[in-house]
């Protein structure tokens, strides 16, 4: 891949660039790198799904924009940039794999509604004894006549007081030699009877995820996307699509540009932090990790170009983005110095960033969709070939 843009690309860029700018709504405008709310977050999808770009990246005969990956890239960097909240699971995880291995069913029913963000969606893996060792997942997904019906429960489900519908692995057969050969990938609407939220508090003192229960979920068969018992593959493949999607540099990159500000707004030693030279030599430093990790988006993106899907490679982007988005955030600390322990303080409303949330926050990173010990074990062994 040409790592130049060319003029036209450039063009495009500008033209996107002040979509967003006249429609990224207000409230997102102003939310200083926190979680912008639901009903603004909603409403961003609906304004990108009705200009045609809320599943830029799928294939054109699905909503997708037809544009190319340089052109994809830019659409998600000038949104980066402006703060616009990411995509939801249904775009970037669960849309490409129904895409992938859904049926003709599966494909009309599922993806028109996730492209025009009338449908929402939240991931059902993780469980309370199955987490990094996702195949020790116990819900019970047991066949009876044309249904399954679903027992057990799930954990850290982001979005599942928002989401109408949850993707999950659930278990179908307890008698296999290997655990991974008794799974089957399921989707289910979240006002099924028998599905009952509860919300986890968080250290940033809110609740995006929660405890989802199952008792007695009955679906119909055509629920399970795959073959029967043939689920895991499916899972781990999801797993490739949020890999690259939670490393992406695109979306770190509006937080060094907030670090960038913050310089400008502290003094230190009678001048600005952005004068200070070890604060200058800790801003280079992240900033070239950040290149680092774009130049490594952009391999991936070469081998997309070649007509390779993400594999285990995605986990270098997700290792590394995510931690240095913690670097970043511990700088935005350390620079704002006993400013940095404000959380959300009124008085300090001018402030054009608050580190101590952001920081907080940014822990969750190196947890969610693999944590950092995880994706160490996956590059040793399946990128570097290295032996167990
Ligand atoms: C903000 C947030 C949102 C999330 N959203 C969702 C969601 O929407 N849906 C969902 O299904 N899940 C979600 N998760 C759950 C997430 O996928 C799990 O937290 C993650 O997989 C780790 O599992 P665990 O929490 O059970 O930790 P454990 O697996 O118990 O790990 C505990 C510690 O042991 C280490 N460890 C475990 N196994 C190994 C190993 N083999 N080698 C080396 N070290 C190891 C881990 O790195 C970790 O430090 C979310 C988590 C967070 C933090």
């Amino acid at each position: 891949m040409d790592i130049k843009f060319t003029p036209a690309e450039e063009e495009f860029r500008l033209m996107v660039r002040d979509w967003i700018s006249d429609n990224l709504p207000k409230g997102i405008k102003e939310s200083k790198g926190m979680r912008a709310s639901i009903p603004d977050r909603h409403a961003w999808y609906k304004l990108l799904a009705a200009k045609g770009w809320h599943c830029a990246s799928w294939p054109k005969e699905y909503g997708g924009t037809g544009w190319s990956l340089a052109q994809q890239y830019i659409f998600a960097e000038e949104g980066g940039k402006m703060g616009a909240p990411g995509l939801s699971f249904g775009v970037t995880m669960i849309g490409p794999l129904i895409i992938e291995c859904g049926d003709d069913w599966h494909k009309e029913r599922f993806l028109p509604k996730i492209a025009s963000a009338d449908e929402i969606w939240c991931q059902g893996y993780s469980e309370p004894n199955a987490g990094s060792d996702l195949a020790s997942l116990a819900l019970k997904a047991e066949k009876q006549g044309d249904e399954y019906i679903l027992n057990g429960q799930k954990v850290w489900t982001s979005y599942a007081n928002e989401a109408s519908w949850i993707f999950l692995l659930g278990r179908t057969n307890t008698n296999v030699e290997k655990r991974q050969e008794g799974i089957s990938f399921f989707v289910a609407p979240m006002d099924s009877e028998g599905i009952e939220i509860r919300p986890i508090k968080q250290i940033t003192d809110e609740s995006h995820f929660y405890e989802t229960f199952f008792e007695n979920v009955r679906i119909p068969e055509k629920y399970r996307i795959g073959p029967e018992h043939g689920g895991w593959t499916l899972g781990k493949r999801l797993l490739a699509y949020e890999r690259i999607s939670t490393g992406s540099a695109t979306y770190f990159q509006m937080f060094l540009d907030r670090l960038l500000s913050t310089v400008q707004d502290v003094h230190l030693n009678g001048h600005t932090a952005m004068q200070d030279p070890v604060v200058r030599q800790k801003l280079a430093q992240v900033s070239i990790e950040l290149d680092a990790l774009r130049a490594l988006g952009f391999r991936g993106t070469t081998q997309m170009l070649k007509g390779n899907m993400p594999g285990p490679e995605s986990s270098l982007n997700k290792l590394y983005g995510t931690e240095i988005f913690q670097r970043i955030t511990d700088l935005g600390q350390e620079i704002q110095g006993p400013l940095s322990l404000l959380w959300d303080d009124p008085a300090f409303q001018d402030m054009k960033h608050l580190w101590a949330k952001t920081a907080a926050g940014s822990r969750a990173n190196t947890i969610f969709s693999g944590t950092s010990e995880v994706q160490r074990n996956i590059i040793s062994e399946r990128v570097l070939g290295m032996p167990r």
